[in-house]
């Protein structure tokens, strides 16, 4: 590989992090007129463990666009009711039907199909720069002010000088921490074990969604030609299962889903499966001169209500309608940036508090019980006795709490 460094670039607003709020953000602002690049460090989208879920939210979003039949029509499944297997029993958990949205549904689609649908619609725009392979290294900071990005590419490493440093670099960023900004940590008691199983070896080809038994829960996830699984453990429970051996495990998912056990036999080695690491944490304040951190780098989701894309997305969307025309005028202040933590903690703030809530009072038990026979968790069980209930649950995972509108005009037509 090439080590060259090369005379710094400039643009307006440079962004870290090529995922759902980054290239959100960077559409937005390329579509409002203000040039910005975004930092990608992977080499395409083709990733797993990303989450897929496609919220009524975030299909308002599209529609204000003018992109939701443009993206309905690529290869997808509509979710109307989230359901799942409490025990043995099939409950109906929130109902997506009533929500004022264009389309009362949930959408499944491979993150990664979503990415490069947003990344190609922004490339049409010619304010828009997305470069893949280029991993933001940390912060340039003058005078006290951050004023750019050090990154590396295969070419070598780079400077991107911009009057605004987005870190959208996710729960792991880099950003943050290099400009001396902190987050709490909010503890997640779980971590999610990730396998795929092949679809035609699966017996039972129409089950999908969640199945929770005592001491386990299993979440599938039909990805066409094989099933994404994430099988939640307590966190720190990897070790507990691997001293067990894989075998125990297998029979251990067998018990809970027996239509898949053929195709467990797939599974030969722990390098067959993958712990994703869960986190919840928040940062006290998300901006500081010259830099904005948002999604995930400014507040780690937990994958409970599967709402950290559509979190991220708002706030990609309340980011752009406060600061785009700021922005495009160079008048950008730090009062800027603090409007949009205003803007967007609280949403954060309540969607992880109901995190916080299942994960405490639904999962853990659940991880904790035994193998008799126990009743579902009461709130399953008021969510069936009462179906107008489940409009709740559906209003705060599928539209949130202060759902954002796209405000800005297009500067100028792609
Ligand atoms: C196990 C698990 C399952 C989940 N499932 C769901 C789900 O089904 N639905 C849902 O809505 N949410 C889910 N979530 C939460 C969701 O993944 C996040 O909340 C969401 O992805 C946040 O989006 P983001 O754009 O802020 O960050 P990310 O999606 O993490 O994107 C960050 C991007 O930045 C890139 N990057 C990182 N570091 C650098 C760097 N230094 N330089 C350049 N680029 C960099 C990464 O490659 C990535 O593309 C899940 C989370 C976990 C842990």
């Amino acid at each position: 590989m090439q080590s060259t460094t090369r005379t710094p670039e400039r643009t307006r607003c440079c962004i870290a992090g090529g995922g759902p709020a980054g290239l959100m953000l960077g559409y937005l602002l390329a579509r409002a007129g203000v040039d910005v690049v975004v930092l990608e460090k992977h080499d395409d989208f083709l990733r797993d463990f990303r989450g897929d879920t496609i919220h009524p939210s975030t299909l308002t979003v599209l529609n204000d666009l003018g992109l939701l039949d443009e993206f309905l029509a690529l290869p997808h499944q509509e979710i109307t009711e989230l359901s799942g297997d409490v025990y043995g029993h099939i409950v109906t958990i929130a109902d997506f039907t009533h929500l004022p949205a264009p389309r009362p549904f949930m959408v499944l689609i491979p993150q990664w199909d979503f990415l490069d649908f947003i990344a190609g619609k922004a490339r049409q725009w010619p304010h828009f720069s997305l470069r893949m392979g280029a991993k933001a290294l940390g912060v340039i900071e003058e005078g006290g002010k951050v004023i750019g990005v050090n990154a590396q590419t295969a070419d070598g490493s780079c400077a991107v000088h911009a009057d605004l440093v987005v870190a959208a670099d996710g729960r792991h960023t880099t950003l943050r921490g290099s400009a001396g900004l902190a987050s709490d940590d909010l503890a997640a008691p779980i971590d999610v074990l990730w396998f795929r199983l092949a679809r035609d070896a699966v017996r039972d080809p129409s089950r999908t969604g969640g199945y929770m038994r005592p001491g386990a829960m299993l979440v599938m996830l039909n990805r066409d030609t094989y099933w994404q699984c994430a099988y939640v453990i307590p966190k720190g429970g990897l070790d507990a299962l691997r001293s067990a051996g894989l075998p125990a495990f297998c029979a251990r998912v067998a018990g809970i889903a027996p239509f898949v056990a053929d195709a467990l036999t797939a599974l030969t080695s722990w390098d067959d499966l993958k712990l994703l690491s869960v986190q919840i944490g928040r940062m006290p304040r998300w901006y500081r001169d010259g830099l904005l951190c948002i999604g995930d780098a400014a507040h780690a989701m937990s994958p409970v209500g599967g709402v950290g894309i559509n979190l991220a997305i708002q706030d990609a969307v309340a980011a752009s309608n406060l600061l785009a025309e700021a922005l495009r005028e160079r008048r950008l202040t730090t009062d800027d940036l603090a409007a949009v933590q205003s803007r967007r903690e609280w949403p954060a703030r309540v969607t992880q508090r109901m995190q916080i809530a299942v994960q405490n009072e639904i999962l853990t038990p659940v991880l904790a019980g035994t193998t008799a026979p126990v009743e579902p968790p009461l709130a399953v069980t008021l969510l069936q006795r009462l179906p107008l209930l489940r409009r709740l649950p559906a209003r705060l995972v599928g539209i949130g709490v202060r759902p954002e509108r796209v405000h800005t005009q297009p500067f100028q037509r792609p």
